[in-house]
């Protein structure tokens, strides 16, 4: 079987970047039911914000039981300050029924015997979980070799050139998460992640990359932008 062709800089970004940030981890989680929680709790909110939320529904619902037990206003209310907190409390309780029909108690811990694909497979069919979310939870929970698409990697991946959306509206489709994803080499996937949420958080940001402070603008074309 034919080797996968990586692009060439693949290997050089990963390294300048980890020299960079050390593969700062983002506050997530080793248990991958929290780390699905923590994930919600981040939705279209800020760090300091989601930290909190996520921290106050743990303090709420110190077990997976009692999160499990609870209507739906219940949840709501530890996150109320991090916005949404209605449709996320939703999401939650809809995610939890799934979970415990299916594993007959509120765990994720099933998922560390199962293969990557089988694994990605059931958390797709959880309501509410994308590609994105369920990578998280493989990666930095279950220690798979899997690239999470999220904004920050998407829109560096498009300016080093390393792929070019398949949306006219650039928007990041499944397919594209798929075509990126096999293009950086599986031991690199984690470091490139966490190393490129926080390149897009200090420095190549959405309207202003300072590209003169950038650790990596020799390997950058600035393609499709
Ligand atoms: S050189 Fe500029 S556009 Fe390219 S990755 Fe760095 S900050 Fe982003």
């Amino acid at each position: 079987m034919a080797s996968p062709k990586y692009p060439l800089t693949v290997q050089d970004v990963a390294a300048a970047l980890k020299n960079r940030y050390r593969d700062f981890n983002h506050y997530n989680l080793k248990n991958p039911l929290d780390e699905l929680l923590f994930i919600i709790c981040s939705t279209k909110t800020g760090e300091a914000s989601y930290r909190s939320t996520f921290r106050s529904l743990k303090e709420t619902f110190p077990t997976h039981y009692q999160i499990a037990e609870a209507p739906a206003e219940y949840i709501a209310r530890p996150i109320v300050s991090g916005g949404l907190s209605n449709q996320k409390a939703k999401a939650i309780r809809d995610l939890l029924d799934v979970i415990v029909e299916e594993f007959g108690e509120p765990t994720l811990k099933p998922l560390r015997k199962m293969s990557n694909e089988d694994a990605e497979a059931f958390l797709l069919s959880l309501p509410g979980v994308g590609k994105k979310v369920a990578r998280c939870v493989l990666m930095y929970s279950l220690g798979r070799q899997v690239f999470p698409v999220d904004t920050h990697c998407w829109r560096i991946a498009r300016r080093l050139g390393w792929v070019r959306p398949t949306q006219k509206d650039k928007h990041c489709a499944p397919r594209d998460m798929d075509r990126l994803q096999s293009k950086i080499p599986p031991e690199l996937r984690h470091s490139l992640h966490v190393n490129m949420i926080s390149l897009g958080r200090e420095i190549c940001t959405p309207n202003a990359p300072r590209c003169d402070e950038c650790p990596i603008s020799g390997f950058c074309s600035r393609i499709g932008v």
